[in-house]
């Protein structure tokens, strides 16, 4: 049964919505309130509270509109709780297309709603300064590198003293990204020639944290592009997608990253743009969203940009790709990013990759559609259920047996490997991406 906190309910007969961009009748009237999506809902899953679900959510979405509940604390704290993992979306029989519902909210709570505390603050340096400033992202990144390489921040990990402080901070500090000198941050405005016959012009996505945090992974993707024949541009004048910006309903900054990307990449008359984050991809080919309701004017190109976007395993799985990999022994599970299985439907392109691979044996993960609590930067402000959703996930993991956890986004190796960590089984934990170009790499090796 649907509860609503009576305390809570305002009727004004007007909407509750302020002007720009809400949630639309046409959006949620699809919803027919059948509680198909509850069971598919983490955080229904773990808290069994229809307000925590996404029929609850959408109902909630209904009567803020409605003028019958406030867009106040309580309606802002059950949005806030959503991964927008939009698993809802594909358990839903009847379209209910839910992020955008979720991301609409959003967008109104970032306009109306003034959040208590210093997190507005750090949340408008984090979005509105760092993301977007390239220089800036890299003078931070060289500041936790040499942080992290001085070895301080494992005598303060190891002095148990951010957990000491409070548990969320103990945790949050597990989930440090590590940097990766020299960062993919030099590589832009490279061009890299094909191996063999030049078969594809595409353009690499390189996103902003991960030019810093995944270095390695960005250049195991070029490698492997280039050894599919393709010359893989790497366009100097890309920036953040705004992805992250869209998931917290920032969407004036998200359309001006996303201007800046869309010429960038329509400039150069690539065949393909290619990512390898699934968080990004799936905001890449939802750009024209953005611009639906406001700069219509940029709606064409925006639909011209996203057809030519593609997630590395989509691009991979769906050309002849070179099978000439070298063996992999090992046993190997994969988990599905939310933004790449429930958000762009590709499921079956990573399993193709890895099925080529001789010596790999592929364990099929129970539940391996169920978020594993990264969600964007979720698994830092929404800690506590992001830490009950890497628990259940690593029960999973540990059932298969697998020494290797693959996945396909950056934001689910971080937090997988921060599970990794806790336990004491070795276990990797790589993009399908990275263990291609192993593989390939050791059919080189092996001559
Ligand atoms: S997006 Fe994910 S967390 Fe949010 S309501 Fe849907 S299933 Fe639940
Ligand atoms: S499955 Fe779809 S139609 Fe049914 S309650 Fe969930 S969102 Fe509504």
């Amino acid at each position: 049964m649907i509860e609503i906190d009576d305390t809570a309910v305002v009727t004004t007969g007007s909407s509750g919505y302020g002007p720009g961009e809400a949630p639309e009748w046409d959006y949620y009237s699809k919803c027919i309130h059948c509680g198909l999506c509850l069971n598919a809902c983490p955080t229904y899953r773990e808290l069994g509270l229809e307000m925590d679900s996404p029929r609850g959510r959408i109902y909630q979405i209904i009567q803020v509109d409605r003028g019958r509940l406030p867009l106040g604390e309580s309606f802002v704290r059950h949005i806030d709780s959503c991964l927008d993992c939009r698993a809802c979306e594909t358990a839903c029989p009847s379209g209910v297309e839910y992020g955008r519902l979720v991301e609409a909210a959003r967008s109104q709570i970032c306009q109306y709603y003034q959040r208590p505390g210093i997190g507005r603050y750090i949340s408008h340096i984090f979005f509105q300064k760092l993301l977007p400033d390239r220089r800036m992202l890299n003078q931070v990144g060289t500041l936790l590198w040499l942080f992290q390489k001085s070895g301080l921040e494992a005598i303060l990990v190891k002095s148990g003293i951010p957990r000491l402080l409070s548990k969320r901070l103990g945790r949050v500090a597990a989930l440090s990204p590590q940097m990766e000198k020299p960062f993919f941050t030099k590589r832009l405005g490279q061009v890299v020639k094909p191996v063999g016959d030049l078969r594809y012009r595409v353009a690499f996505f390189a996103g902003c944290i991960a030019n810093l945090a995944f270095a390695r992974l960005n250049d195991a993707t070029v490698r492997v592009l280039a050894r599919n024949g393709c010359e893989v541009v790497i366009p100097e004048a890309q920036g953040c997608c705004g992805a992250l910006h869209v998931h917290a309903g920032i969407r004036g900054k998200a359309r001006e990253l996303a201007k800046q990307n869309i010429r960038t990449f329509l400039d150069g008359g690539f065949d393909y743009f290619i990512t390898n984050a699934a968080g990004c991809g799936s905001v890449l080919k939802e750009y024209p969203l953005l611009f639906e309701h406001e700069e219509h004017e940029f709606y064409e190109q925006a639909q011209e940009f996203s057809s030519r976007v593609r997630d590395v395993t989509e691009f991979l799985a769906g050309i002849e790709f070179d099978r000439n990999f070298g063996a992999i022994r090992a046993r190997a599970t994969y988990q599905d990013p939310c933004h790449l299985g429930h958000a762009q439907h590709i499921r079956s392109a990573p399993r193709t990759l890895m099925a080529a691979i001789p010596g790999l044996e592929l364990v099929e993960l129970k539940e391996s559609e169920v978020c594993c609590g990264s969600a964007g930067i979720y698994n830092v402000v929404q800690n506590e259920m992001a830490d009950r959703l890497l628990t259940a996930k690593m029960q999973r993991v540990d059932e298969t047996g697998a020494e290797l956890v693959l996945t396909a986004n950056p934001g689910c190796l971080l937090q997988l490997r921060a599970g990794v960590a806790r336990s004491r089984l070795k276990r990797r934990v790589l993009h399908v991406v990275e263990l291609l170009d192993e593989a390939y790499r050791s059919r080189v090796q092996a001559g």
